[in-house]
């Protein structure tokens, strides 16, 4: 396996005799060099800090949790110390954040290119196929979304061997976090002031982190560009929630924030924000003849999903409804069906072939940009990836056109799926594509779950927001808009924190 180039990190605990004299010839760089006492202390703090200031989730153990609000919270999982991240790679990623941003929205007005790259995963993908069909109902009506909002997260890996920057994905969808991100950013640069003393590390060097802010900002100038005072913005949630938290703080911030753009009309608005499940949204919405939904009698400026993004998400046909209800109205749409096709990992593919930027962006440096940071992606057609991934499946990803975490296919089972979607022969191989797989920097990290610290051999990822806003011809925002980092343990392949295998995580900048 190609982790075996790599050599194990040593999580060296060292004692205390040792630290003071290297203290006094240079301060102590890693992180996760500790003394087991300091750790104990720093662990403490860390907990008592989440509780104060809520940088929790509801508990997996409890029952309620995940629907009442204020009762069974527990930590989010969190690393102790943030990770050390280059400069230079963090500037890059910042750097494409409103390019990646603009793609989407060029992709997004290309209704063909959006049916025709997904035409054969229609086929064999009921879910994609459904969302397809809603995109088609959209075009047959020319249905036009003049206000335009982009809550995006563009995800990236360091592939160590290359020293590239390669992206994950980027999500359209529910990118989560935003809320919980800029706090961890906090904790830790709470934690290395207070410990400044044993822990030789610059706070200052931990990037500013105001994603939830950021996106309470967009969702209220896109309901200001909606022009009613009166309506609300909908978040769409499932009933169940234990990252319920993070989407409180985006409520917070709008009703309780005064946004701090120059347009003074709209300092003097506090926003209103409802929740509703896609049942709920079916029960209890209509849409007027003018093309106002109206849910529970509140008029609705924006949609926001936290919910949609799976097939588990729609038990029934009603579900379906309201989601068809949603975008037949006129209320923006955080993201519209075309905005959320643009974001599925087949057009990922698509866009990273040869020219097809080109046909969306016009600025050759942008492409370049783009390019840079796109890692080997490849249709099940091309029979000889197909081909190589079987005889080297460690090196590839298999994935569907899911979200949310769990769903990729990974090492020997790749070539298992490989093989009998072959021997099948039925076109289901459209339902997925193929991605290098990148190899990660293996570095120790304390990560923090259930109140007990863990010290472990851990791979990360970066996300980085980006805010899109537009009204007709003019561009609002269009932003990076924060960052989240995740970190998980390095012999697990995926690295979802709601999934339950990646902890939150900040960059120190090296
Ligand atoms: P999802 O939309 O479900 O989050 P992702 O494409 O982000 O799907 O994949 C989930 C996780 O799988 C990622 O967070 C990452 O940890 C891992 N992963 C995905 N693609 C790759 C890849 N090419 N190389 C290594 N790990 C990957
Ligand atoms: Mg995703
Ligand atoms: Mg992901």
């Amino acid at each position: 396996s190609p982790f075996s180039v790599i050599s194990p990190l040593k999580c060296a605990k060292v004692n205390k005799m040792q630290t003071q004299v290297e203290d006094s010839v240079k301060p102590i760089v890693d992180p996760h060099d500790i003394d087991p006492k300091l750790l104990q202390k720093l662990a403490y703090d860390a907990l008592v800090w989440c509780s104060l200031r809520g940088l929790v989730v509801g508990d997996r153990n409890s029952e309620r949790s995940g629907t009442v609000p204020g009762v069974d919270m527990v930590h989010a999982p969190v690393a102790l110390l943030p990770m050390s991240f280059p400069e230079i790679h963090w500037k890059q990623a910042c750097e494409v954040a409103p390019i990646f941003n603009e793609l989407v929205d060029r992709v997004s007005q290309d209704g063909e290119f959006l049916q025709q790259s997904l035409s054969r995963t229609k086929k064999v993908d009921p879910f994609t196929s459904r969302l397809l069909e809603i995109h088609s109902k959209m075009l047959k009506i020319n249905k036009i979304e003049e206000i335009r909002l982009g809550l995006h997260r563009s995800d990236y890996m360091l592939d160590e061997q290359t020293k590239l920057l390669l992206q994950i994905e980027l999500n359209t969808i529910s990118s989560s976090f935003s809320g919980l991100s800029p706090l961890v950013s906090e904790l830790h640069r709470s934690l290395l002031q207070q410990y400044r003393e044993d822990i030789a590390l610059d706070a200052n060097r931990i990037p500013k982190n105001n994603s939830v802010n950021q996106f309470a900002e967009a969702l209220a100038l896109a309901w200001n560009e909606y022009g009613d005072p009166r309506a609300v913005i909908m978040f769409v949630v499932q009933a169940e929630e234990r990252n319920m938290y993070d989407q409180h703080w985006l409520s917070a911030s709008l009703r309780e924030r005064y946004p701090t753009l120059n347009d003074s009309s709209y300092n003097t608005h506090q926003v209103t924000t409802i929740r509703k499940t896609l049942g709920e949204i079916d029960a209890l919405g209509e849409l007027q003849q003018d093309g106002t939904l109206v849910v529970d009698g509140q008029a609705v400026a924006v949609i926001y999903f936290r919910a949609g993004y799976a097939p588990s998400d729609y038990h029934s046909e009603s579900e379906w409804r309201a989601r068809l209800l949603m975008e037949q109205s006129c209320a923006v749409k955080c993201p519209s069906i075309s905005y959320h096709l643009a974001g599925t990992k087949k057009i990922q593919q698509e866009l990273a072939k040869p020219n097809v930027l080109e046909r969306f962006l016009e600025n050759k440096d942008d492409i370049a940009k783009l390019r840079k940071c796109f890692a080997g992606l490849w249709s099940l057609d091309e029979s000889d990836t197909v081909k190589d991934a079987i005889e080297k499946p460690e090196l590839y990803v298999m994935k569907p056109q899911r979200e949310g975490g769990g769903n990729n296919i990974y090492g020997e089972d790749v070539k298992k799926a490989l093989l009998k979607l072959q021997k099948e022969g039925t076109g289901s191989d459209a339902a997925y594509i193929l991605m290098q797989r990148i190899f990660p920097k293996i570095s120790c990290s304390i990560l923090m779950r259930e109140g007990i610290p863990h010290k472990e051999q851990t791979i990360s990822e970066l996300g980085v927001y980006g805010s899109y806003l537009r009204n007709k011809n003019e561009v609002l925002i269009n932003q990076q808009a924060g960052y989240l980092m995740r970190t998980k343990v390095s012999s697990s392949n995926e690295g979802g924190v709601a999934a339950g295998f990646a902890v939150l995580d900040s960059i120190y900048l090296v």
